[in-house]
């Protein structure tokens, strides 16, 4: 009889516990994917997340076929979908990764239930996590709250080596015969416009492409990457977010390549595995509190008096703000599915204190425009921008978007490479070209609210108005 391999967010053949465990069933295995807009609601995956699930199915389905094996894609319900499979195939045993969002681990459950009716077995193993999010307590037996006494009770507990590369030898997959879509039939890619077009000159989904980076990445940015990851015009940081959030590298690959990796020293090192480390804190709090992809995780954020203007939402999501590293940061996403982290900051900032508009709606924005859109990770960094996150940053620190630019592209490279209108501004007027005089500014070609926007608010206007509205709110933690 065969098992099923039920492929979610685990796209990739090694360090996978659950297909191991598959494996020694002793039972040929069949691997299936659903692309399943229904069960996630209104968290289905947005646009650019779906471009790089297109390409990463693929590459997985050539490495099982090069391995023996035919991946079964199929579109629909999943629930629906894998009884059908269940029932074609006769198997008795489905195996999977464990999934936190919201979801997803109401679908696990049902699931359960399901397969057991039908005298089969959901057999759900961890795979992208370090540390279970209900494996760590505090002293008191509750989640963590804040980072620092999470991460370190977790460095405490050690992070497990990877599993042997090799989960599934040659010939263990079931020449099964079912039906499938091919790629063309999946729904995924952008038709017309295609805005993903070109995107594969920046990225290369599945795992293949995954330890690529990483090798990348340990060989060249690790090396002062604690200094170099805060500058957007530098290499500096890994870009292995997507690869983590679909699963084609686990975290514990990547850290444990990080730690070998003799180029580095030991405080570049460290900063790595701490942002991994942020990334298993956000899957933490999401799975103690699920409403936070909706709700502030501070409850009195409720109360904020944001405003209600499309109008000014469509100015930020097209990068015409007025404010340069605002405006290149939201070009750069639209034009790669990638923002740096310090600019996301930066830009999220803009959204919800200078704009005030809420960060449900930028986290909105982002959740269609990244490549590693990430329900924990997405709806966490909104609200840890927002003030209203655990352990967030407090809501009066407001991030100065000319300071920002000047402090982190100095030199205007960033800026210059996606507001090229600017391109010719003298650096010490790029990040604020509203203080150029008037001459610089013609031999610079540049005549603003033509060429380029005044700025949409006055920061400090903006920022007097944030306070305000924050003053509003009920006092607490
Ligand atoms: P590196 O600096 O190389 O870090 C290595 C890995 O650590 C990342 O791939 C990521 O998995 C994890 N990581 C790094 N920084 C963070 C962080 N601040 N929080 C959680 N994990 C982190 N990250 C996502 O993966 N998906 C999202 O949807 C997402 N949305 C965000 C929204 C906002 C408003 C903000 C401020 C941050 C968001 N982040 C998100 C976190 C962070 O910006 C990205 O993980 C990071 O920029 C990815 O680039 P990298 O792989 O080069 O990171």
């Amino acid at each position: 009889q065969p098992v099923i391999y039920w492929f979610r967010q685990d796209l990739r053949l090694s360090d996978l516990p659950a297909l191991k465990a598959a494996a020694a069933s002793g039972c040929p295995v069949i691997p299936c994917f659903f692309i399943d807009d229904e069960t996630p609601g209104e968290w289905a995956p947005g646009g650019a997340s779906r471009w790089w699930l297109h390409h990463s199915l693929v590459a997985l389905g050539k490495e099982i076929s090069q391995k023996g094996g035919r991946l079964v894609v199929r579109r629909g319900d999943s629930r629906k979908l894998l009884a059908e499979v269940v029932e074609e195939t006769g198997a008795q045993a489905v195996y999977c990764s464990e999934a936190y969002e919201p979801w997803n681990r109401e679908l696990q459950r049902v699931l359960s239930a399901d397969l057991e009716q039908a005298n089969a077995r959901l057999h759900c193993h961890e795979g992208s996590l370090l540390f279970h999010p209900d494996a760590i307590r505090n002293k008191a037996g509750q989640p963590f709250k804040v980072f620092t006494p999470y991460w370190r009770h977790c460095r405490e507990l050690g992070i497990a080596a990877p599993g042997g590369r090799q989960q599934l030898s040659r010939g263990r997959f079931h020449q099964h015969r079912l039906q499938g879509l091919k790629p063309a039939e999946w729904g995924l890619l952008p038709e017309s416009p295609n805005w993903a077009d070109g995107w594969l000159d920046h990225w290369t989904p599945g795992a293949k492409g995954a330890r690529a980076s990483l090798n990348r990445f340990t060989k060249g940015a690790l090396d002062g990457y604690s200094e170099g990851r805060d500058f957007p015009a530098l290499n500096g940081s890994s870009r292995l977010s997507p690869h983590l959030h679909w699963g084609e590298l686990s975290p514990r690959q990547a850290c444990a390549a990080i730690l070998d990796a003799d180029s580095a020293g030991d405080s570049d090192q460290q900063k790595f595995i701490a942002e991994i480390g942020w990334r298993e804190f956000n899957y933490h709090l999401l799975y103690h509190h699920p409403h936070i992809p909706e709700r502030p995780f501070k409850p009195r954020f409720e109360q904020l008096p944001w405003a209600d203007s499309q109008a000014r939402l469509g100015h930020w999501q097209q990068g015409k703000t007025g404010y340069p590293i605002v405006d290149a940061g939201m070009r750069e996403l639209w034009h790669t599915g990638f923002m740096h982290n310090r600019v996301r900051m930066v830009c999220a900032s803009f959204l919800t204190k200078h704009l005030l508009l809420p960060w449900q709606w930028g986290a909105r924005w982002f959740w269609d425009t990244l490549v590693d859109a990430d329900l924990a990770n997405n709806s966490c960094g909104w609200q840890w921008v927002a003030g209203c996150g655990a352990d967030a940053a407090p809501y009066f620190r407001i991030f100065n978007p000319v300071l920002q630019g000047k402090r982190f592209d100095a030199g205007g490279d960033y800026i210059r490479r996606w507001v090229p209108e600017l391109g010719a501004l003298p650096d010490r007027y790029l990040h604020a070209p509203w203080e150029a005089p008037a001459d610089t500014l013609a031999e610079a070609g540049i005549t603003l609210g033509d060429h380029y926007p005044e700025p949409m608010v006055d920061h400090r206007e903006a920022r007097a108005a944030a306070l305000e509205a924050y003053d509003v709110l009920p006092s607490g933690d």
